[in-house]
């Protein structure tokens, strides 16, 4: 992490800065920098944390005074850095919503600051929130891609009401606290405060007689199945998004989308790294040491292939392109296979015979790997 700059000088105030001149502060570079204001610039985004920890601080007096004596280094902190920790916790700058709120209590009314989209504004065009759905996936449906029938819940517009929330046969008036407009304005001082409006929850309209239907609130949740192309190489961390199949958008906003997420199950046999498959192959010991040819499994079904002569335990071996297909480009991984020699646990008198026989003629340059080994150790005790 880059040092850390200075909080008096993140929000570009003296050190004898007014409170007021600090919310001053604030809310100037929080326009310059705010995440909804600039999608998709990291650097904007690094800005506005750093902006917000030092507003965190220098805006409660407290912390105020304890940063002003001991800085980063506040020994009450336990060592850490000084509010080290991310205001927002695990909060995600780029997802939708959460983030209207701040926006609200940074810029109030938005006044001046025209084309924001407006989701600070509550009767404004809202996005829909984005459902999840969690599918199960055997082994190979995963690398190979399926088609699955997916099971979510979602709101979905009252069909009573036709998401008006009024019961039918009356209609939602203006409403009388904010007179349609959605937002109360509150002057405190220096400022006006615009909050959204507590009576109609900033949607300008109230409902005199409910719907029976949804309770007044226009939405139903419903549960909805609906078929959906798996692409070949899903892994546990990857998110199929389905748009438009998540939550309705309210007041001409569209819809959320559908965020779909997969649990695998393992296999006996493969296991996957990446794009990778991995596998054990157990052989003879006389497979290994004749050399043979021998069936083994891939994805799509049984391959042949030979190992040679004299295979040790534990040799890897690769087939390109028989691992999984990427799920972003289609570009497929190798199957890696590993030699894992199976000895005989227990043996026939005709059999130990052979063996005595074949140990008979065999010499230390049978066994290389051995050999080396003694060697090194004769050497170890004449110090050699
Ligand atoms: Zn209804
Ligand atoms: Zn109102």
């Amino acid at each position: 992490m880059a040092e850390k700059r200075d909080y008096y000088e993140v929000l570009g105030v003296e050190k004898n800065a007014t409170d007021a001149d600090i919310k001053r502060a604030f809310r100037r570079k929080a326009k310059e920098c705010h995440p909804d204001l600039h999608p998709d610039d990291k650097e904007a985004e690094a800005r506005f944390k750093e902006l917000n920890e030092a507003n965190e601080v220098l805006s409660d007096p407290d912390k105020r005074a304890r940063y002003d004596q001991f800085g980063f280094n506040d020994p009450m902190q336990g060592g850490t850095p000084f509010g080290g920790g991310n205001p927002f916790g695990g909060m995600d700058f780029g997802g939708m919503g959460g983030m209207g709120d701040v926006l609200e209590q940074i810029f109030g009314s938005m006044g001046g600051m025209g084309g924001m989209g407006g989701r600070a504004r509550r009767n404004g065009p809202r996005r829909g929130s984005d459902v999840m759905a969690e599918v199960r996936l055997e082994f190979r449906e995963a690398c190979l891609g399926c088609r699955k029938t997916v099971s979510f819940q979602r709101r979905k517009k009252c069909g009573v009401c036709n998401g008006s929330g009024a019961k039918p046969g009356t209609q939602p008036v203006t409403c009388t606290t904010c007179k349609g407009a959605g937002q109360v304005r509150q002057n405190s001082g220096w400022t006006t405060i615009v909050q959204g409006c507590p009576t109609c929850n900033g949607t300008g309209k109230m409902i005199q007689e409910k719907c029976t239907g949804c309770g007044g609130r226009g939405q139903v949740l419903s549960r909805e199945t609906r078929e959906v192309n798996i692409p070949a190489g899903v892994d546990e961390d990857s998110v199929l998004n389905v748009s438009g199949c998540g939550d309705p958008g309210s007041n001409g906003g569209p819809d959320g989308d559908l965020q779909i997420r997969f649990r695998i199950a393992s296999h006996p046999i493969f296991k996957r790294r990446g794009n990778n498959l991995y596998m054990d192959l157990p052989v003879t010991f006389t497979q290994a040491a004749m050399g043979a040819e021998i069936d083994i499994a891939t994805l799509t079904g049984a391959k042949k292939i030979v190992i040679r002569e004299g295979t040790q335990p534990g040799e890897e071996f690769r087939l390109t392109g028989e691992g999984v297909a990427d799920v972003r480009g289609g570009r497929k991984g190798d199957l890696i296979y590993r030699v894992v020699v199976e000895i005989p646990r227990k043996l026939s008198d005709k059999q130990r015979e052979l063996l005595q026989q074949f140990d008979t003629i065999s010499s230390d340059k049978d066994y290389r790997t051995r050999k080396g080994f003694f060697d090194a150790l004769k050497n170890m005790f004449t110090g050699g």
